[in-house]
């Protein structure tokens, strides 16, 4: 059975916000654990005395409080839950009581060392189709900051290479510990001790090198690559950052690329439509021959199997579609003009799809299939 909040503080239930705050503040020095070392009881009811204080000095909780007791916090209750405090809460509480900023370091929290990260690095890598289709190495100069020639660090003496300080204050509660990133050294614990000329005050100096970057087959533009540790370098013993790499993918000059697959508009005459005949085209990967039937009709779709990219989570390569397109001419000559108006009537000329001729819709359909 949980204890009542107001039994905690030892207050009435008629007791003004005045009288809680300043019963709470009794009990919190009273079972401080600063105070009361490796006492759990004094502990438990240092933090029953938070939790009791948290409802009863928020009005709108004090009223939930007041009218269902403990339910109103309950999971399903009608208030929603109240998930308990944790040391960080019942610090930043003693800011409002007590004034000024605690934090948990008197708990044992002690000083933490912080690894200084050099920054990040970012940069655009322009990738042609090809460079796509079979990933590439680049190599690319980028400006970062490395360590001088000559610098050499020294321990920070404001936290002895700890990078964080502890700052001791008396107040209420008697001692209390905090901790804090070394302002001196800005956590790395180490300081500059031989500064050579041109670095600046971390002993960097910002350099042109050249960096390989391997970028795999199918990025898309837009995606970022990671190149860890080859970003600015960091003072004293910090690591690296990384490079962050954006690709930027250079629009080919007649392939559309959808996916994994690429899109190829090919125009072919009007007599190599009637009469049929085969072609060589381009592909990223060399030239192929494709045959075009006797009698092919504007717009037919030809697939060519595993000719497109491959993708980047390597589940199968994309497919090549060449849409083909009947080009007719715009300008006839006296004899080509006879030729036509003669063809105009024949039933040869005369457009009759059968059902094995598929429309563009269907077409479409197909090759999302
Ligand atoms: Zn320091």
């Amino acid at each position: 059975m949980k204890q009542d909040y107001y039994e905690i503080l030892g207050v009435s239930k008629n007791a003004t916000s005045g009288e809680i705050k300043k019963a709470y503040r009794k009990k919190a020095v009273q079972n401080h654990p600063d105070k009361n070392p490796g006492n759990k009881e004094s502990e438990e009811r240092f933090k029953q005395a938070a939790e009791a204080y948290e409802i009863l000095s928020t009005p709108d909780k004090k009223a939930r409080y007041d009218q269902y007791g403990h339910a109103a916090f309950e999971n399903g209750g009608a208030g929603g839950g109240f998930g308990g405090m944790n040391m960080d809460d019942i610090f930043s509480q003693f800011g409002d009581i007590f004034g000024g900023h605690f934090s948990g370091g008197g708990f044992g929290g002690g000083g933490r060392q912080v690894r200084v990260k050099g920054s990040n690095l970012r940069i655009r890598v322009k990738l042609e189709l090809k460079d796509i289709l079979n990933g590439v190495t680049k190599k690319v100069k980028v400006k970062r900051l490395v360590k001088a020639d000559g610098v050499t660090y020294k321990t920070c003496s404001s936290c002895n290479g700890q990078g964080s300080v502890i700052r001791i204050s008396n107040t209420i509660l008697g001692r209390m510990q905090t901790s804090a990133t070394c302002p001196t050294c800005q956590g790395s614990g180490k300081l500059v001790d031989h500064r050579p000329k041109g670095a600046n005050a971390h002993g960097l100096i910002q350099k042109e090198e050249t960096v390989e970057i391997e970028i795999p087959p199918g990025v898309t533009d837009g995606v970022q690559l990671k190149v860890t540790g080859k970003g600015n370098e960091a003072p004293g013993n910090g690591i690296s950052g990384d490079i962050h790499v954006v690709i930027q993918e250079i629009p080919h000059e007649y392939l559309k690329r959808e996916g994994n697959n690429l899109h190829h508009d090919l125009y072919i005459s009007f007599s190599e439509a009637a009469l049929g005949s085969d072609k060589e085209i381009d592909t990223l990967t060399g030239k192929v021959r494709i045959k075009i039937e006797e009698g092919t009709q504007s717009g037919k779709i030809l697939r060519l199997r595993g000719k497109g990219l491959e993708s980047l989570e390597r589940y199968g390569k994309g497919d090549l579609l060449i849409h083909l397109n009947v080009w007719t001419p715009k300008r006839l000559s006296k004899e080509q003009k006879e030729f036509f108006e003669k063809a105009k009537n024949d039933d040869n000329f005369i457009p009759n799809p059968s059902h094995s001729e598929k429309s563009f819709f269907e077409k479409v359909k197909d090759m999302f299939s």
